[in-house]
């Protein structure tokens, strides 16, 4: 039996972040990692023999700028870089849009001058609203308590001060935060624009990671959702991390061994041990016993408390609303080792336009097509692919002359219906992501050499992520801000004193983001001083 200040379950970048900030006040801190690596779904790992690449998250925007400058990431070896250009989306053999570089306005021109008019404002207002969502990232959401008036006094006080953000916008702007909180991308969309390809250019941050059609209603904040972070003080850019995701969490690692974090890999938590009713540390699934004044949990909601918690220590009716927190992604990802850069039929030329977010997905109707087909079949025939070339701008990952790219990949079902299982559909899905590359890329397919596919059922069981939901949990509204991950339990708390959550089930959600693990550790320092 071993004890310490706090056990933290999970060494995925928010429990990092979450022990960085801890460790900095003098505390003793032990972090548990599953895996033999930390960083979860933040990870750079070789996938076939001297190619390396980000194995889940590929690209970089959400990292919270205050979390960058206080673990000091730069220093720790972290270096980010803008891609050249935003997004290339090739609509047939002919036709493409790019996005980003200074050439946007042009290249929308192209397809309809309105909409090449429209796009200041477009970036303008969605700007206004982002920035208020950015103020609310590192706040801690107001708590729903039960009992008396002056326990809900701090709750109140809170409401009033992100009321008073609310408040700095105009009508329009309130119109507009309205919009984006409960329609559909689409809707969203077709209010501003009349043209395909910029419509699926912004709408594909709708339904990244949402099993959902651009059509549902409340993928508009998906896109919000997007659209909030920056890249070395670039806002709404999106970057890659030299060396990968993994990279970021490498350095965050770094800055936790600085302030005397233990981080220990390949250490499961079996359970979360309660005494009286307040947690008093973990055992491993190795059969250590770590005893903490305070326990922690990075993993998804619902492995914390259906699996590592004995539901008889909660309440009935908050076991009942974890059974049916919504947790599943339409997402298959996969890395390729490449032998060459593809050439694409509509523009073969190198360029730009391969440091991009390459979106396979020529209009709004065609992701609601994909999303539809794998509703009712498994996975879309046509499907959704989004294809990073990280090599284009990163010589690490690669040998001379040769590439990886990350393909992330929509609509699949979660879990497959009808008693199928994704190991049996695995290679087949693989094979039809490529195929589709390789319609508007010829050649592509010949110059893979290897690869990884991860169907959402590899996701959950490599990294924990429960239907292989990208964001530890859908991104609706009854699943945000206060209600992340429960009404109740917004506020970082668990309902078992002692026990905390500060992963991406908790405001403000998915991404690599850091924010969950800096507000949790906030909330903790919070209750230490009580
Ligand atoms: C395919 C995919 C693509 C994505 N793309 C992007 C992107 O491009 N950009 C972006 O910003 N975000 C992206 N995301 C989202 C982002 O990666 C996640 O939201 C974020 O990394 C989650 O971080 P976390 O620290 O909250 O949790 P995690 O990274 O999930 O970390 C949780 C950790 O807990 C460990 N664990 C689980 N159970 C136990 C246990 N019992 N004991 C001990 N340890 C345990 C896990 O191994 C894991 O390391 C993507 C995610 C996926 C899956």
């Amino acid at each position: 039996m071993r004890e310490t200040d706090v056990v933290i379950i999970g060494g995925g970048h928010n429990g990092l972040v979450c022990a960085f900030y801890l460790a900095r006040t003098g505390l003793k801190v032990t972090v548990l990692e599953r895996r033999e690596v930390v960083g979860g779904a933040a990870v750079t790992e070789e996938f076939h023999p001297g190619f390396r690449n980000s194995t889940a998250s590929y690209t970089v925007s959400l990292l919270n700028p205050k979390v960058i400058r206080e673990m000091d990431l730069g220093r720790h070896g972290l270096k980010v870089v803008e891609r050249r250009m935003s997004n290339f989306l090739p609509l047939n053999g002919r036709d493409y849009l790019c996005v980003g570089g200074g050439r946007t306005k042009q290249e929308v021109a192209k397809f309809s001058a309105p909409d090449a008019e429209r796009l200041d404002a477009y970036g303008e207002r969605l700007d206004r609203i982002a920035d208020v969502l950015r103020e609310l990232v590192l706040a801690t959401p107001p708590n729903v308590v039960e009992g008396s008036f002056v326990d809900a006094i701090p709750e109140l006080l809170k409401s009033v001060s992100i009321g008073n953000k609310l408040s700095k916008l105009d009508t329009t702007g309130r119109r507009d935060l309205l919009a984006l909180f409960s329609q559909s991308a689409g809707d969203w969309l077709d209010g501003w624009f009349e043209s395909d390809p910029i419509k699926a250019a912004y709408g594909f941050d709708g339904v990244v990671g949402a099993f959902a059609s651009p059509y549902t209603p409340g993928t508009a904040y998906v896109l919000l959702h997007h659209v909030f972070g920056e890249v070395n003080g670039n806002k709404g850019a999106w970057g890659h991390a030299i060396g990968g995701m993994g990279a970021i969490t490498q350095a965050m690692a770094r800055a936790c061994a600085e302030q005397g974090v233990e981080i220990v890999t390949g250490q499961g938590v079996r359970e979360v041990l309660v005494k009286q009713g307040r947690a008093v540390g973990v055992a491993t699934e190795a059969g250590d016993v770590i005893m903490a004044d305070r326990v922690v949990s990075n993993i998804h909601p619902r492995l914390l408390f259906q699996k590592l918690v004995d539901p008889a220590l909660l309440p009935a009716d908050f076991n009942e609303r974890m059974q049916r927190y919504r947790s599943g992604s339409g997402t298959f990802r996969m890395n390729v080792a490449l032998s060459e850069l593809p050439k694409f039929a509509c523009h073969p030329d190198a360029g730009d336009h391969l440091t991009a977010g390459i979106i396979i997905a020529p209009s709004l109707a065609y992701m609601e097509r994909a999303y539809i087909d794998a509703r009712l079949t498994g996975w879309s025939k046509q499907p959704i692919v989004e294809m990073l070339i990280p090599s284009t701008l990163d010589d690490t990952l690669a040998p001379p002359g040769q590439h990886v790219a990350s393909l992330f990949c929509q609509h699949v079902q979660p879990e497959l219906s009808d008693g199928r299982s994704w190991d049996q559909h695995r290679d087949e899905v693989a094979d039809l992501m490529i195929d589709t590359v390789d319609a508007m890329a010829p050649g592509f397919k010949a110059s893979v050499v290897g690869r990884l596919a991860l169907t959402p059922l590899d996701l959950e069981r490599r990294f924990g992520l429960v239907g292989g939901d990208i964001f530890h949990g859908q991104l609706t509204l009854d699943q945000l801000f206060s209600a992340r991950p429960t009404l109740g339990h917004g506020a970082y708390r668990a309902p078992i004193p002692g026990l905390y959550l500060c992963g991406s089930g908790t405001h403000p959600g998915g991404g690599v983001t850091g924010a969950p693990g800096h507000n949790a550790a906030r909330e903790i320092l919070r209750d230490g001083k009580r």
